[in-house]
């Protein structure tokens, strides 16, 4: 039951304007995308936006909860409109790549907090950090002796590469 997105906004009382559904289209096509992103989706589908429109229309359109909001430590928002329901979120520590994991509890987990200590408990964030299965095969079984060896050896190691190594390129 795909809903028009413009019937969406109608029906959250949303003015439909390009922009808005550029936003809605360009967040449904990316899951967990960033602002950034979305800004970078609406100029290749309707041309010129500024940023600044981007975070506008993404507001307006979280305070409708037509898009969630998901704000990762250390990591800029992302945005989802998997907005029906209380899922989780997974989250590789070396990439970045976020995925969606089902509550394990429930529609609503841990709301009912111990002790609430007087709080009006609306919401539980759950995130889920680590390394994803990319990143894991990447690196097997780092040491922990071993303090992060360097992956890249950019402007550094380059001592031992003969002139051979350098392949021409523009
Ligand atoms: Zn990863
Ligand atoms: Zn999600």
């Amino acid at each position: 039951m795909v809903t028009d997105p413009s019937d969406l906004l109608r029906q959250h009382g949303i003015q439909v304007t390009a922009q808005r559904l550029a936003v809605l289209r360009a967040v449904a096509g990316h899951p967990h995308i960033t602002a950034d992103a979305v800004a970078e989706a609406v100029r290749a589908e309707i041309g010129a936006i500024s940023l600044q429109s981007v975070y506008d229309a993404l507001g307006v359109l979280v305070a409708e909860r037509l898009l969630r909001r998901i704000q990762p430590a250390g990591s800029p928002a992302r945005f989802e409109d998997r907005v029906d329901d209380n899922h989780h979120h997974l989250i590789c520590r070396a990439c970045g790549r976020m995925v969606d994991v089902d509550c394990a509890a429930g529609s609503a987990p841990c709301l009912t907090a111990v002790d609430d200590r007087g709080y009006e408990i609306d919401e539980a964030e759950v995130v889920y950090w680590g390394r994803c299965p990319d990143c894991v095969g990447q690196s097997r079984a780092p040491s922990n002796s071993d303090p992060a060896p360097p992956r890249r050896r950019r402007g550094q190691g380059n001592a031992h590469r003969g002139p051979d190594d350098r392949i021409k390129s523009s």
